[in-house]
């Protein structure tokens, strides 16, 4: 395929897998971004040849270029250098870094008019009106690699001419914790809540995952992907991860999509949209999937879940309050700081603590981010 990418977060769990289907499609990479793994940017580098190799930490930066200097590739850093990357040449920027800090980068390959391939849900759930609006007002698309997305936004294509539909049914997991109760929760370790049933994922989402704040932030990055309130999505959860998501339409037909649990299929559809090419995936095994089962999401345990609803539906800043607050919380669970149930609390107790304010510039949302995270560190000092 004749496409060439602009990888942010290419030593992640996305970006690598990325590499994999750039590889299998023998598509060009422009430019690699990542925060410190030098190491494995300077193999990628080495296979992939791009023309600039990007590390935000910048401390790193003379070490990569001493270990670069055999290759014509330019070594940037900081997030001059990341935004570089955002605006290269390149047909299709990957935005598959962890974290809202992906809203500046976002912003700027958007005014550069490039599509995004977009995993990064933190930036749009923190920026989700600022990232809208740009995409609207240049022309650009953002193709969802969240594989939930992925899946409402291949059910979409079946849509009717006047792009109708009643709701989301958009899938979870239930994580490793599903049918635990709030008690039984107390004192799980990091350990056990990384260890996902399904899928193998960077250490910040798996966390998600288990405190099923990444399904809430789901929610909110599908109403700003798809144009929907939060009261038209329906999470099930559905054990199997085979369903990766639904659409109802008007006529109470339901569309899904399916596919063995596999983020490669997500991401090459993101890049070769709308095209379909073979894949690295298997094909579902229908002789050994002996069920598929189905159960609503237990809110009352897992309170993330209604954390985000409630801040999507105040809108405004108050999604980057639960965003920031929990980007906080989970790094301080992971850091063995705070118990897990102290995550669901505090993103509860931040966004109920921050007052609507009809802001919504880049400076505000980096403002109230910040502000968020204080609110966490204050609530367990
Ligand atoms: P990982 O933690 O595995 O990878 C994060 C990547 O981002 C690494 O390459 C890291 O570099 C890089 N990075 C972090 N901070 C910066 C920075 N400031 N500047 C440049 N690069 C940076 O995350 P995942 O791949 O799991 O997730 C990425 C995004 O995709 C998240 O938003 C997640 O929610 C979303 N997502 C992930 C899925 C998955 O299966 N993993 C599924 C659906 C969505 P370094 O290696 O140097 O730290
Ligand atoms: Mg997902």
């Amino acid at each position: 395929m004749n496409k060439s990418l602009s990888v942010l977060g290419s030593t992640g769990s996305i970006g690598i897998q990325t590499l994999e289907v750039a590889r299998k499609l023998n598509l060009k990479i422009t430019s690699l971004c990542v925060h410190s793994s030098i190491k494995q940017l300077e193999d990628q580098v080495r296979e992939f040849r791009p023309e600039r190799a990007v590390v935000f930490d910048e401390s790193k930066a003379k070490e990569l270029k001493i270990a670069l200097a055999d290759t014509p590739t330019k070594v940037l850093c900081g997030m001059d250098g990341v935004l570089e990357a955002a605006c290269d040449d390149a047909d299709l920027f990957v935005n598959a870094v962890v974290g809202m800090v992906g809203l500046e980068p976002t912003l700027a390959a958007i005014n550069a008019k490039k599509d995004i391939a977009f995993a990064n849900k933190e930036t749009l759930v923190a920026g989700g009106a600022l990232v809208m609006d740009a995409a609207k007002k240049n022309s650009v698309t953002l193709y969802p690699v969240d594989s939930e997305h992925s899946a409402i936004f291949q059910c979409l294509q079946a849509a009717p001419p006047d792009k109708k539909f009643k709701k989301i049914l958009l899938t979870a997991s239930g994580g490793p914790f599903f049918g635990k109760s709030r008690e039984e929760l107390q004192n799980v370790t990091v350990e056990q809540a990384l260890k996902h049933p399904n899928w193998a994922m960077g250490a910040k989402i798996t966390i998600d995952s288990a405190t099923m704040m990444n399904k809430g932030l789901e929610i909110i990055e599908a109403a700003w992907l798809f144009d929907i309130s939060p009261d038209n999505i329906e999470v099930v959860v559905h054990r199997e991860s085979i369903i990766h998501s639904m659409v109802e339409f008007e006529d109470n037909s339901v569309l899904a999509q399916l596919g063995v649990p596999d983020m490669r299929i997500p991401i090459q559809y993101a890049i070769t949209y709308p095209e379909r090419y073979e894949s690295l995936v298997p094909e579902i095994d229908w002789k050994t999937l002996s069920q598929m089962t189905f159960y609503p999401p237990d809110e009352e345990t897992f309170l993330c879940l209604s954390a985000c609803k409630n801040a999507m539906k105040r809108g405004w800043l108050i999604p980057a309050v639960a965003n920031g607050a929990n980007e906080a919380a989970n790094l301080m669970f992971r850091q063995g700081k705070i118990r897990f149930l102290d995550i669901g609390e505090v993103v509860t107790a931040a966004v109920e603590h921050f007052p609507d304010q009809k802001a919504k510039s880049l400076s505000d949302v980096l403002n109230i981010d910040k502000a968020a995270r204080e609110f966490v560190y204050e609530y367990f000092n």
